[in-house]
């Protein structure tokens, strides 16, 4: 994922990002009848190690700080990615942490919540240099068990992709040569290492998914003043990395929706005929920004677009870009926080306030941890998903087939199969097709849990808080299922 060119100003006034999750946390916890307790134990991290490490780079050692929070071993592994950059500290890992914990509980994926963050701009050094950073980080996680199979599985995040995945798991085999589980111990690697198909659009696919749920629900369209299906909605995206370049991608290719405006480091690029996402990616891609991108005014003060009117607004870079400082200035007609914690604590009170309807990160950008969960599943089963029943399926389906066109061929003119379904029929899933539904199935189901509460008590006006409850309420069931 890449970065937004300078930290958003989050005025000096808000919390951190961790206090800002707590205060999340909070807000929901009060509507809930926990024991006595409870509540501060499912809060708190559990432990964050934080590691300091030489590495001989250019002729001299060079230190780097890297951490790995735990936040809740109610389920175990603990899971989350490793960001690399260089505003990574403890109270961001921390408060991602805490973020795993209730992503994982909301779309029911058995893990317990981690995050891992090490010190470093990746632009600054060439690829075997990141190596060797990589590896030595990890050597000290891995000694720790802080990544192991069963303990404690990471994956990418920002800055980190399936190139440094690739690295781990080899680490982790290195050091544990008869631990035939090892290449579980990281997700999020590449296919010809032990990935699985799918992952690294995941991301971005789960916010489309997302999307596509909520536009199945008039109601919820109605309180964001939306209508129709995604057709056609102007869709403003901050942030084309990894996740916001799939998310729009696959909402505009596929979706028809209109994507007005692509913030990015080095500024914005604007036109509400719609911007073409994958020329805007090869551009940057090629140029290193979207400066000079032709279709669309540039504008340097990239921030400024994210005021914009617009239907759906994606914040998909860093945290706290909506804030008190520019809250009360969006005007979008819904928020899908593809990002995690892009709106602070007081940005989100006064959105509630104006109506403003937020889809929060810990449902909208699951599907990244949910594809994890698929990769940890097939490294443990040591199988391809697909590979026992996609021919059995494809004969039965055959015998079907045999039959239409039996009846085909008796009926004449009268009927006829339609011309592409033989084909469609009879192709067996494959990996992809079956991480894709599961995918699906786990965003329709996470998301209706959630609308559930919305709907239900009226003490509930948002999706965040609704969110908080469902994860919650699972939390403290597993607490309370071990006697605690
Ligand atoms: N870093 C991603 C997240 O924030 C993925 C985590 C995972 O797959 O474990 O959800």
């Amino acid at each position: 994922m890449s970065i937004a060119k300078s930290r958003p100003v989050v005025p000096l006034n808000e919390p951190t990002f961790r206090q800002s999750v707590d205060l999340m946390y909070n807000r929901a916890v009060a509507l809930m009848d926990l024991p006595p307790g409870l509540e501060e134990k499912i809060r708190v991290c559990n432990a964050t190690y934080t590691v300091r490490f030489g590495v001989r780079l250019r002729g001299k050692i060079q230190t780097f700080t890297g951490y790995r929070s735990v936040h809740s071993e109610h389920m175990e592994p603990v899971k989350g990615g490793i960001r690399f950059a260089t505003s990574v500290n403890q109270d961001e890992v921390e408060a991602l942490a805490a973020l795993m914990t209730y992503k994982c509980a909301l779309v029911e994926t058995p893990f317990g919540g981690s995050k891992g963050g090490l010190c470093v701009d990746p632009r600054q050094y060439d690829e075997h240099e990141m190596e060797q950073i990589t590896r030595r980080f990890a050597y000290e996680l891995i000694k720790r068990d802080l990544i192991n199979p069963s303990q404690n599985v990471p994956a990418p995040d920002m800055g980190t992709s399936e190139r440094e995945m690739a690295w781990i798991a080899d680490q982790y085999r290195r050091m544990n040569t008869t631990d035939i589980n090892g290449n579980a111990c990281v997700t999020g690697k590449p296919t010809n290492a032990g990935g699985i198909q799918g992952r690294t659009e995941a991301t971005g696919r789960g916010v489309q998914y997302a999307l596509k749920e909520f536009f199945r629900h008039p109601e919820d369209k109605a309180k964001a003043g939306l209508d129709g299906d995604l057709d056609g909605k102007t869709v403003i995206v901050q942030g084309l990395g990894n996740v916001g370049y799939h998310a729009a991608k696959f909402l505009q290719e596929e979706d028809g929706a209109r994507v007005i405006g692509i913030i990015e480091r080095d500024g914005a690029l604007f036109n509400p005929a719609g911007l073409n996402v994958e020329a805007v990616h090869q551009w940057i891609a090629k140029h290193g920004g979207v400066t000079g991108y032709p279709d669309a005014n540039h504008t340097a003060e990239g921030a400024a677009v994210l005021e914009e009117e617009c239907d759906i607004l994606i914040p998909a870079a860093l945290e706290g870009v909506i804030n008190l400082g520019n809250a009360h200035r969006i005007k979008a007609a819904m928020i899908i926080e593809a990002a995690n914690g892009p709106i602070t604590a007081g940005a989100d009170d006064i959105l509630r306030e104006k109506g403003t309807v937020i889809v929060p990160d810990m449902y909208a950008n699951a599907g990244g941890v949910t594809v994890s969960y698929f990769e940890w599943v097939k490294n443990l089963s040591h199988i391809r998903f697909g590979r026992m029943q996609r021919r059995q399926e494809e004969s039965r389906h055959e015998l079907i087939v045999r039959e239409l066109e039996r009846l085909d061929r008796y009926l004449g003119d009268a009927w006829s199969m339609s011309p592409d379904f033989k084909s469609k029929y009879l192709r067996g899933a494959g990996e992809l097709e079956l991480v894709r539904s599961g995918l699906d199935d786990t965003m329709r189901i996470a998301y209706q849990s959630m609308r559930e509460v919305w709907h239900s008590r009226p003490d509930v006006t948002d999706l965040r808080t609704a969110a908080f409850i469902v994860a919650i309420g699972r939390v403290a069931a597993s607490y309370r299922a071990k006697g605690l």
